[in-house]
């Protein structure tokens, strides 16, 4: 490889050296009758023209030429542009396309594509990607004889702009694939086509890009009545009204561009540039709302919204400084939460001392050192100023949040301080901010509770039900539900206390006093939308309101805090709605826990449980399968000493069916509909569990809390039902 062509490679617009040569078309070349090529000869030299006959007429001649001749792509571009003084280039894409009122069947003259089409003025204009060439006598007559009386005027574009061009008269069948063929008119007969001063060109909606409206300000554009158009090296194409420019307009022009940009000049009629004008001027907003941004930003900063940095090593570095504050204690009570991937950090005070602990993987664990009671005031006040609580004691919890960057990662923090006897219990919640959204996939779900799932987002009514206790990780099967929707095409309404996550592009209402989950409901419904997710349903007004929007078409989420899947329809019900209601709207139920898992680092095999703890604990051998490892374990760093370490998601579900609306209408006990449940190929919670603890992930003690009073009811059956498959 010569150094010339390694030096191709590296450069920017090199990608067309890759491409090589463009191919020799025959019909093409058959188009070159139509071109001039003498200025290209009189500026460039015959060489140049020898390369166009060999190759026919495309539209990056000049680039293959460049490349041909071992020089930067776009050389005799630029070259001939130079040469060409009065030729204006143009991105034909930012403008209309032109309105001819007859066929173009100017086809085989590829290289010159209609651009405006004026039939009052009776002036067309053209593009074409090669300066210096010009239309031939054979082109010309041609036109004449398609467009009699017709002005002429030909403007120039990039190749690359060129190509995207030819494809959008393509696609809008203005230029047809096919070529035509002609007959040569008489050209003693036909006049031909004069040419303006200026290029006539129609302006649309045309938008003045960025690097222009900073060329040219927005009063010398209304004062003057000019309109930037395009920028290509040190040229600028602007538009105004009248066929020649104004001489203040060339001067207004020429003191603003500081005289290294030349400005070339098209025409356009006035009214189409008055409007451009007025709408580009709204464009000047953009500067404005950056200002307000950045002001308001600045405002939001200075309140509450001020993120604070934590570099971890610093923290550990100013721990053992003589200058630690209090500020450097909380810092590294929050890097250790984010050591420990934990939930909660919970601040509680005794009589003479604190207990300061965290949540990891449901449980509670220490932290390393004891905290001093004298300096408890001093955390409290600490945390309550970061997160804007007032620090004066109050015998209402108060709320605050704040926002902390820990490494590369951005933790949200929810607080909330409650005054207690000794003082305020104030308790963190953490949410990495930027963590990406989790699909219900990746949430741990077994197949039958994703179609579950699944089936509710692409229903078009219905009520879904997510059941658990606190903690288990309801909201987040929910978030990664709405995550699931197609929330381009459908209107998805959130109403949550607090909002937990945001998710773009879904509409999220934090629902806190006054404003009240059925209140919230009832002015959701009214903004017109396709899925509403309600926070929790704890009262019979949002039950109420919940059944309505269900019931008018619309996919309805809520959770419930009930334990298992089956207890939920008599949940509603309790709630006061009527049986009939809730079997007509309900569609599905899913309930879940999660539950921490045996520390894989210190876990050790553990003893099977003896027939007598499956006979009182109603567990069938089956659910085992046919290998088993039961395990405990002992406690280990790794695991805080908790022996514990990560979550498993257990869930159950069921889709209401005929027989189980049935069931919920006759308001059948809740151990008929688990049993409709496992009918449905649904496993019980408790009976996952138990399998979890087969395969070593929970201890027996644990997986016996999942034991259910229908679980204890049906507990001859489900063995049976499980026997039999
Ligand atoms: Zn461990």
């Amino acid at each position: 490889m010569g150094q010339d062509e390694q030096r191709y490679q590296g450069d920017s617009r090199g990608k067309v050296a890759a491409e090589g040569p463009p191919v020799v078309n025959p019909i093409a070349i058959k188009g070159w009758p139509f071109y001039d090529l003498k200025s290209i000869v009189t500026w460039l030299g015959s060489d140049l023209k020898d390369f166009f006959v060999t190759h026919g007429a495309q539209a990056d001649l000049y680039t293959a030429y460049d490349l041909s001749r071992k020089q930067d792509p776009g050389t005799t571009f630029d070259i001939a542009l130079r040469h060409s003084r009065g030729d204006v280039l143009v991105d034909p894409l930012a403008l209309p396309s032109p309105q001819l009122e007859r066929d173009w069947q100017l086809t085989e003259a590829s290289l010159f594509l209609p651009l405006a089409f004026n039939t009052r003025l009776e002036a067309a204009t053209l593009v074409c990607p090669l300066p210096l060439v010009r239309p031939s006598q054979v082109y010309l007559r041609l036109f004449a004889s398609l467009f009699g009386g017709y002005t002429l005027n030909l403007v120039y574009c990039t190749p690359e702009n060129f190509k995207r061009y030819q494809t959008k008269l393509k696609s809008q069948e203005i230029l047809k694939e096919a070529f035509y063929d002609f007959v040569e008119p008489d050209g003693k007969e036909i006049a031909l086509p004069t040419k303006r001063h200026l290029p006539l060109l129609n302006l649309g909606s045309f938008k003045i890009p960025a690097e222009l409206s900073e060329k040219i300000s927005a009063k010398t554009t209304s004062e003057c009545q000019v309109l930037p158009l395009y920028l290509h090296e040190k040229q600028v194409t602007v538009a105004i009204a009248g066929d020649r420019p104004r001489s203040e307009q060339i001067s207004r022009i020429t003191t603003e561009l500081g005289g290294r940009i030349t400005a070339r000049f098209v025409q356009v009629l006035l009214d189409q540039l008055e409007v451009a004008i007025k709408g580009n001027a709204v464009m000047e907003v953009a500067p404005l709302t950056k200002r307000l941004a950045q002001a308001a930003e600045g405002y939001a900063k200075s309140e509450s919204q001020e993120i604070n940095r934590i570099n971890t090593v610093q923290v550990q570095e100013r721990i053992f400084s003589e200058d630690a504050t209090v500020i450097d204690l909380v810092n590294t009570m929050l890097t250790h939460a984010d050591k420990t991937v934990s939930t909660d950090i919970h601040l509680i005070p005794f009589r003479n001392s604190v207990r300061v602990c965290f949540r990891t993987d449901t449980l509670l664990h220490d932290f390393p050192d004891p905290i001093p009671k004298a300096i408890y005031q001093a955390i409290c006040n600490r945390i309550k100023l970061m997160s804007t609580i007032d620090i004066q004691p109050a015998s209402i919890a108060q709320h605050g949040r704040f926002s902390v960057e820990i490494g590369a990662k951005m933790i949200e923090v929810r607080v909330c301080s409650q005054s207690t006897i000794h003082g305020d219990h104030v308790s963190l919640r953490l949410a990495e901010a930027n963590a990406a959204q989790k699909t219900i996939r990746e949430l741990g779900f077994e197949q039958h509770e994703i179609d579950i799932l699944q089936r509710s987002i692409d229903s078009d009514h219905g009520l879904t039900l997510v059941c658990g206790p606190t903690g288990s990780g309801k909201s987040t099967t929910l978030y990664a539900t709405l995550f699931g929707i197609d929330r381009v095409k459908y209107s998805v309404m959130s109403g949550e206390d607090p909002v937990e996550r945001e998710i773009p592009m879904v509409i999220q209402t934090e629902v806190s006093p006054p404003l009240t989950f059925d209140q919230f409901i009832a002015a959701a419904l009214r903004r017109d939308p396709d899925y509403i997710m309600v926070g929790e349903t704890r009262t019979e007004e949002t039950a109420v309101e919940l059944i309505r929007a269900a019931e008018t078409g619309h996919v309805v989420y809520t959770t419930l805090h009930t334990n298992t899947a089956a207890s939920a329809p008599h949940r509603l019900i309790n709630l006061g709605i009527q049986p009939y209601m809730v079997a007509d709207t309900l569609s599905s139920v899913i309930a879940q826990r999660l539950v921490p898992r045996l520390c894989p680092n210190c876990s050790f095999p553990a003893s099977p449980p003896t027939a007598e703890d499956l006979e009182v604990n109603g567990i069938s051998h089956s659910w085992f399968g046919t290998r088993f490892n039961f395990r405990d374990a002992h406690g280990c760093t790794q695991c805080n000493h908790t022996s514990f370490r990560g979550r498993i998601l257990l869930a159950e579900s069921f889709v209401v069916t005929p027989s189980l609306r049935q069931l919920i209408t006759n308001k059948s006990p809740s151990w008929d509909i688990l049993e409709e449940q496992i009918a449905q190929g649904g496993k019980s919670i408790y009976q996952k569990a138990v399998e979890a603890c087969a395969r070593g992930l929970i201890p027996f003690k644990l997986a016996i809390q999942f034991r259910t009073d229908e679980a204890i009811q049906k507990a001859p059956v489900t063995s049976r039902l499980v026997n039999e498959k």
